[in-house]
This record gives C-alpha cells, structure tokens and sequence, in this order.
C-alpha cells in the first residue's frame, strides 16, 4: 500500500519494524540530502552541470586524473563538514538495538559510519569517497596525503610510492566494475532479513533494484521511503513517499 499520510506511513512502518526480527536497511542519495550532500543525479545535481570523469578517461590521462582530485578537494570544500541526518540515526538505532545486521548503501558519504554502524557492517556498493586507493596494489591512502601532494605539486594527482599505479578516490566511477566482494555481502544481508527497508533510493540505478526484489522473492516484507515514486513501488508491502528524515525520526532512540 502507498501511505495515505505521513501519520499512517509512520505507524504502518513502525509495526512492520516491531513485528520484524532482521531488518535489512538499503539507503540512497535521499537519506544524506538533509546532510546537505546533494543527489548529485538528480535534476540540477552535480553531475548534470560537471560531466562525471569515466573511469577509462581517469585511466587514459594525467589530466583527467587532476581534474578528478580537483572535483574531489572542492567537494570537500563544500559537503567535508557533513553530519550524520535522522534517517542515518534512525538506522543506527535499530542497529545498535541488534534488530539490524547492517546497512546495504548507494552512498560514498561515509555517513552510515559516522552515525555508529561498524565499517564492516556497512555494504558500500559504490564504495568511499573519504579515502583513497592504488588501482594497482590497493593501498589505502588519505585524502590529507593526497591533498599534501596535490597541493605542493600545483595539482598534479599523485601515483602511488610504492608501485607507481594510479591512486584514485575509493568510489566506484562510471564505467569501472561493480565491487564483487561488496555486491557478494550485500546478496547475503539481502537474504537474511524479513524487513527490507529502502531509503531514498529511487532504485534506478543498476543493480539497485535487484536487492528488495530478491528480498521480496525469498519472502521478506518490503518497505519503501523515498520523495519520488521508485520502479517497484507495486511490489512493496509499504510506499510512504514522504521527507526521509521526517519518516524515520520516530525510530531514532535516544
Ligand atoms: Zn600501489
């Protein structure tokens, strides 16, 4: 059912989380908007202004992979000082409370960590944007070591000192692979749950959709809050297409 009002989503949701034993929360862009992080696909995003950098184009140039880091540090500028909202709260809650394993996310924020959830329960599907990595030997390294070489080399993107391959944000960019390691976790927490929570995902992007219509099959109940209506709005035991934060505000425990 779609919610007829805010009141009604919030108490249908709030029954469904009671009644369930493993909650599986699946986040996206909507969850970090109050953040003030914007969706950067949305219509007047980022990314309808500035062109995404594709990862065969970061590949392909020194330039290219300046720019890349150019984009990152000003981002920084702008969403570095980004605090957990309600919704990542709310999460955390039933989290700490033992009635969720872990969090299946969109997001690059880093925001789910910072709101309690352990790292390893986090399930980054397009990875990290708070550090980086060598695509060669997969070092980790951070963005204030990035930043130091950048800056001193007058914005030359560093390679990495142990092997000489590219070091790159730990996100996932248009055109690179999807994590194995990451989807593999991510099937697996989608099938131990009976309560699958999309939030602020409008569940477009590949392989998004596949997670609660998996959930769905193996017999989890599925609840969807997000803004917009989302491709399996039909298939959902609950749509509730109200403010996120708002929604799951109630859920926070103080
Ligand atoms: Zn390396």
């Amino acid at each position: 059912m779609i919610a007829p009002d805010l009141e009604t989503g919030i108490a249908r949701l709030r029954e469904m989380v009671e009644a369930a034993r493993v909650i599986v929360p699946f986040t996206g862009a909507g969850i970090s908007t109050e953040c003030g992080i914007p969706d950067f696909r949305s219509p007047g995003g980022i990314w309808t202004k500035n062109q995404p950098i594709l990862y065969d184009d970061f590949l392909a140039s020194q330039e290219m992979r300046n720019e890349a880091w150019r984009r990152r540090f000003a981002m920084e500028e702008q969403f570095g000082g980004a605090k957990p909202g309600r919704g990542h709260r709310a999460l955390a809650s039933l989290y700490r409370a033992g009635k969720s394993p872990g969090v299946i996310t969109q997001n690059i924020d880093n925001l789910h960590q910072a709101s309690g959830v352990a790292p390893e329960d986090v399930v980054e599907l397009h990875g990290n944007s708070t550090y980086a990595v060598c695509l060669d030997c997969a070092k980790r390294y951070e963005l204030t070591w990035v930043k130091e070489i950048f800056t001193s080399s007058g914005g030359r993107a560093p390679d990495c000192p142990d092997c000489n391959g590219y070091i790159k944000s730990a996100t996932v960019s248009f055109g690179q692979a999807m994590p194995e390691a990451a989807m593999a976790r991510a099937e697996a927490l989608t099938l131990v749950g009976d309560l699958f929570i999309v939030v602020g995902s409008s569940l477009v992007v590949w392989p998004a959709a596949g997670f609660p219509i998996r959930a769905k099959r193996n017999g989890a109940k599925l609840a969807i809050v997000n803004r917009e209506p989302t491709e399996i709005d039909t298939v959902a035991d609950l749509v509730i297409r109200q403010d996120i934060g708002t929604v799951l505000a109630p859920l926070i425990a103080h």
